[in-house]
């Protein structure tokens, strides 16, 4: 059975100007969580005027909090990590409840937004500015400030983490902003209101609007006073939101799909890359930007590591999300859950299904699927080129090393690869030749926060992470001084 965690709102509100609010004209839309299929509350639902009220209370709190020096911004940054942290066990039962996330796995990622609050205030404060001397006749230096209001639009994956992952280096910067959380998991974003305030964040710094994309969203990326939109979701979305910022010429940050390669070498250490393999496709359920989800197998090794896939997929533990031995939960949502069982069907058709296919016997309602593997994926295949998002993967053999990159980058996306070898130098080789933004060798997804995050081709448009994210939310301008008579041709002088 699952059952509603306490203290869930009956309505998820807006929080406008250090305030909950209703939206303004009344409306509402129906939350589900993933395992009854059933509404278990409401949530506000924003419209253009809910946004113009968050934009004008932005726009209030930005001079006051750019102001401030960085030291007492991360001060403050470093207490909402602290009130993450004492809400750590209520918030990963309400993104576990919400998105169908195993409950470990939702833990974790509670620990990382705590984690990005701390990294960031660190930055802010070790950053520094640029200065350039050109001989003793000029000195030019770099003055860093906030944008000025940011909209951010976030995805239902993981949401709170990555809601931390903008709202930590925009409000480090200096930025005060607009938060659209996805309209399928709003639950835990409903906690930010009593985080940002016990950690003494100015009233209207940060303000959250709900809602659905095309309604709440559309207009936070069509307002003329949010010069800066930084969006994590799907390709189709960052298409449109892109050509939507167009018109006011904002700055975008994009995030968007993968469909990463795995590639096993036959001299790979099978152990670590089948664990790692299982791990980087069937974790957060599958759904996950960076999830190896075409797995590229040397010839050699080909049917024994399907084989051994094939045995590892149909052993692991599906069950309920609040269960702490569940290992792959309940996809977030049933429209989802039909897209993914849509391609399963399509798989079914096109390769060798191994694994998985279907509902496990003993889950007989809500959004399950047993972990799915398909063999023999050829590269026209859509399960070999579209992103499936849930756990799905498609193992395909290769030959040499020339195929191997060949096929990596068959596809439009070029978020993350990973690669497994005994050989370094081709290792390295490998890294250099795959179209990703991101490369893993003989590893899996362990980031580090100082690293650049992001996707090449229709994985993204620029990077976050380090400071990568605060050149993002920070406007640079550049101050020449000279430092000694200026020597300037005298133009109709006589
Ligand atoms: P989505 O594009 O449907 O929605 C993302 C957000 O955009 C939601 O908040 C939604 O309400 C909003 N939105 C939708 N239409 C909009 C519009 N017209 N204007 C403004 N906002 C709009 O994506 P999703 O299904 O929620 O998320 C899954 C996708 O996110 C996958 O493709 C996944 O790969 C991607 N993702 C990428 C990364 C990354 O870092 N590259 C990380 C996580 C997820």
């Amino acid at each position: 059975m699952s059952t509603v965690p306490e203290n869930v709102p009956p309505t998820i509100k807006h929080w406008i100007d250090g305030r909950l609010a209703d939206a303004t004209d009344g409306r509402t839309f129906d939350v589900t969580d993933p395992v009854t299929n059933s509404a278990y509350a409401q949530a506000a639902r924003g419209s253009a005027a809910d946004v113009q009220r968050a934009v004008t209370a932005a726009r209030a709190a930005f001079p006051e909090w750019s102001a401030l020096p960085n030291r007492e911004r991360a001060r403050i940054l470093y207490r909402v990590a602290d009130a993450i942290e004492a809400r750590h066990d209520r918030l990963a039962h309400f993104e576990s409840y919400d998105s169908g996330l195993p409950i470990t796995q939702a833990k974790g990622q509670a620990r990382r937004a705590a984690e990005n609050f701390r990294y960031f205030a660190d930055v802010i404060v070790g950053l520094g500015e640029e200065a350039f001397r050109q001989g003793s006749e000029q000195f030019s230096y770099v003055v860093r400030t906030p944008v000025g209001v940011a909209g951010l639009i976030t995805p239902w994956n993981t949401p709170f983490m990555l809601e931390s992952w903008k709202l930590a280096p925009a409000l480090a910067s200096g930025c005060t902003l607009i938060l659209k959380p996805a309209e399928w998991t709003p639950l835990s974003a409903s906690l930010w209101p009593e985080i940002l305030t016990e950690a003494g964040l100015p009233a209207g710094a940060v303000n959250i609007v709900h809602g659905i994309g095309d309604e709440a969203g559309q207009a936070l990326v069509d307002h003329p006073d949010v010069p800066l939109v930084s969006f994590t979701g799907s390709t189709e979305t960052g298409r449109h939101i892109i050509s939507s910022s167009a018109k006011h010429l904002k700055t975008t940050s994009m995030e968007l799909g993968g469909k990463s390669p795995v590639v096993v070498f036959a001299d790979a250490d099978v152990e670590a890359a089948l664990d790692s393999v299982v791990f980087g496709v069937f974790s957060l359920n599958g759904e996950r930007c960076t999830a190896g989800s075409r797995v590229l197998v040397e010839r050699p090794l080909y049917e024994e590591f399907t084989n051994r896939l094939a045995e590892r997929a149909g052993r692991v533990k599906v069950g309920l999300p609040s269960d702490p031995t569940t290992e792959v939960g309940a996809l977030v949502h049933t429209e989802h859950y039909e897209r993914v069982m849509d391609y399963v069907e399509i798989g079914k058709q096109e390769a060798r299904l191994v694994a998985g296919g279907a509902r496990p016997d003993h889950l007989t309602e809500g959004n399950y699927l047993q972990p799915t593997v398909f063999a023999d994926a050829e590269r026209n295949h859509r399960i070999f080129q579209e992103e499936i998002f849930g756990p799905v993967v498609a193992v395909a053999p290769f030959d040499h090393e020339t195929e191997a990159v060949e096929l990596a980058n068959a596809t439009q996306y070029g978020l993350a690869a990973y690669i497994w070898t005994s050989d370094l130098k081709r290792g390295h080789r490998m890294a250099h030749a795959v179209e990703s933004g991101m490369v893993w060798i003989n590893s899996h997804n362990v980031r580090d926060l100082r690293t650049p995050f992001g996707g090449v081709k229709a994985s993204g448009v620029g990077r976050e992470g380090g400071a990568h994210s605060i050149d993002f939310y920070s406007e640079s301008k550049t101050v020449h001084v000279a430092l000694a008579d200026v020597h300037t041709p005298r133009f109709g002088a006589a």
